[in-house]
């Protein structure tokens, strides 16, 4: 390996013309000896890092989204039931988890009306 140099070709920046890499050969694969950035198993793997990347990003979105269109839905869902057993609250006709979950109710329904701060 010792002097070796990277067999890849480069293009230049306008990418009309090749020439051999100028770095130092570190591995070889099938008796060809590459650079660390041209290495196959190397841009492999960044490959498959990259796009298990962008399937997380993707999913991230996805979830996003399906919340994002579902969320007025969920809100007038939850107004409903909260209108509902509002009044059993009001007339101390719930347990404590009841009560607990207009609470929980009552605060989500401000932070979907907040305009902005808390
Ligand atoms: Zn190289």
């Amino acid at each position: 390996m010792e002097n070796k140099m990277c067999c890849e070709s480069v293009h230049n920046d306008y990418g009309v013309s090749f020439h051999a890499c100028q770095r130092k050969a570190v591995v070889e694969r099938g008796g060809r000896g590459y650079c660390k950035i041209h290495d196959p198993v190397y841009k492999k793997d960044k490959y498959e890092a990259k796009v298990k990347q962008w399937e997380i990003e993707g999913e991230q979105r996805n979830a996003r989204w399906k919340l994002e269109n579902s969320a007025p839905y969920l809100l007038s869902a939850l107004k409903a039931m909260y209108a509902h057993f509002g009044t059993l609250e009001d007339n101390h006709l719930m347990n404590r988890d009841c009560v607990n979950a207009c609470k929980l109710a009552r605060e989500a329904i401000a932070m979907s009306e907040n305009k902005g701060d808390k």
